[in-house]
């Protein structure tokens, strides 16, 4: 056995692991590996909490399923193996003139990660989220059986965002969207309260492809910084991405502290809250944190979570305004905090997290029972609101709050594989 830990370092837990790598031989291997106990697929751990984990049990691996099967470079259509990378499918593809539509906030994450959780980017306002442009895919279960998966299917629904319970995605066929080059022109503003926020939010749907903001969580009005982003037609030599750095070690306490947080924040409202233009390598704008590995050491050994909700519209503005006053009271969070609107689209998957509203993404050293009990207090108030959490960065939601958001769990059930099971899934669901 060996111990995996998912992005948020809480724990490392022992699983048995088998590496899935030639996708003919996967219906076999799932059904012959499940008939011990329940397995699930992992691809590279980065989501944040347990739905990626499998604690005792066994998980398939799948970074070694990373074949590209098809390009059609006039049409954009890509089919490749689950295991393939964002980050593997932009560097080939974007230098033809052609991108993923939709790119979460990390490029390390497989295609069947993607799918699993059905993730968003900064252009969910006019692109939905990755499931939006999924042709088909294949679908591996315990059972030995194949099934080829394309939207409008009930188990197309199920397994966008099925949090990888309904089998095991081998291969995908995406719709990538043209680009004109690896540029962004992208420009940045500061807001001082949640009202010039929301304004901002209005003001760029139309005219913007990507929008996102900073949110100073510990700033009672919601100060923050908003960022908003269009490709650019341009054939420039600037330089190439920013080199890649490490941190090298786990520091013995989390570095992001009650002491650091507040300087750090008026810092970088300071420096950063002019408004400004600027040109953007694709990559920095969308996965800045790419640059600096193994980042999420800076928390030290107990790790920490992350806080993702969305709320609806209706509730969005007096929502987030509770959430942060709640945030702030209780002095603490991290630097890493993103606000940022949804668009008014229904996801395609039964269980998936975007939905129209607001969503609030904040990370948290993991203090124990204080930030528990912290949670609990915005829990009261995303359900007040009607709202959600992310399973993709969640270890801990209750599982009465899980039911209240997700509205079409009863339909999701049936769909789902015997043979698999998650940490996620015993504690939301009871298996
Ligand atoms: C820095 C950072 C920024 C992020 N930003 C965003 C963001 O902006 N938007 C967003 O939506 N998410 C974001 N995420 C979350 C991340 O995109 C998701 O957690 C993603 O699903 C991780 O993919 P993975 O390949 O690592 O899968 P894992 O984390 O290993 O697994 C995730 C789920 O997918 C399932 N799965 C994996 N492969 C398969 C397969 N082949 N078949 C069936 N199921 C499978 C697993 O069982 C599990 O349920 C971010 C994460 C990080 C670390």
């Amino acid at each position: 056995m060996v111990a995996v830990q998912s992005w948020g370092r809480l724990g490392a837990a022992q699983h048995h692991t088998q590496s899935l790598s030639d996708r003919a031989q996967v219906p076999a291997q799932l059904a012959a590996a499940s008939a011990d106990a329940p397995g699930l697929a992992y691809g590279l751990g980065r989501s944040y909490g347990d739905v990626c984990l499998n604690p005792g049990g066994l998980l398939w691996q799948t970074a070694a399923l990373d074949h590209y099967l098809a390009f059609d470079e006039a049409s954009g259509v890509l089919r490749c193996e689950a295991g393939v990378t964002l980050r593997d499918i932009q560097r080939l593809c974007v230098p033809r003139g052609w991108s993923l539509p939709v790119v979460p906030g990390t490029q390390f994450v497989t295609v069947g990660g993607a799918i699993a959780n059905d993730v968003h980017g900064k252009n969910h306002h006019l692109a939905g989220s990755f499931g939006d442009h999924l042709r088909r895919f294949t679908l591996a279960r315990t059972d030995g059986s194949v099934r080829e998966c394309v939207p409008g299917e009930p188990m197309f629904a199920a397994t966008v965002g099925g949090l990888g319970l309904t089998g095991v995605i081998v291969d995908a066929e995406l719709q990538l969207k043209r680009v004109p080059g690896p540029w962004l022109t992208v420009e940045t503003l500061p807001y001082r309260d949640l009202h010039e926020f929301f304004d901002l939010a209005d003001a760029s749907e139309a005219g913007w492809e990507h929008t996102v903001s900073w949110i100073d969580c510990l700033h009672r009005a919601g100060r923050g910084i908003f960022m908003r982003a269009n490709p650019a037609d341009l054939d420039l030599s600037l330089p190439p991405p920013r080199a890649e750095r490490r941190v090298p070690l786990v520091p013995p306490m989390s570095l992001v502290n009650r002491l650091s947080l507040k300087p750090f924040n008026a810092l970088y409202y300071a420096a950063k809250g002019k408004r400004a233009t600027s040109v953007q390598h694709h990559e920095n704008f969308h996965h800045p944190l790419d640059v600096l590995r193994d980042w999420n050491r800076i928390y030290g050994p107990r790790g920490f979570y992350q806080y993702q909700c969305v709320l609806p519209f209706a509730a969005g503005r007096d929502g987030i305004r509770a959430l942060l006053e709640a945030i702030s009271a209780a002095g603490m969070g991290s630097f890493l905090a993103v606000l940022k609107t949804f668009g008014h689209r229904e996801s395609v998957g039964m269980l998936s997290f975007a939905m129209p509203g607001v969503t609030l993404a904040l990370d948290f050293p993991n203090e124990g029972e204080r930030t528990l009990k912290l949670f609990a207090s915005l829990d009261a108030i995303v359900r007040e609101a009607g709202g959600r959490l992310y399973p993709a960065k969640d270890a801990r939601m209750p599982r009465e709050l899980f039911e209240a958001g997700y509205s079409r769990l009863a339909e999701f059930l049936p769909h789902r594989d015997p043979g698999i099971s998650s940490a996620m899934s015993r504690r939301l669901m009871g298996q």
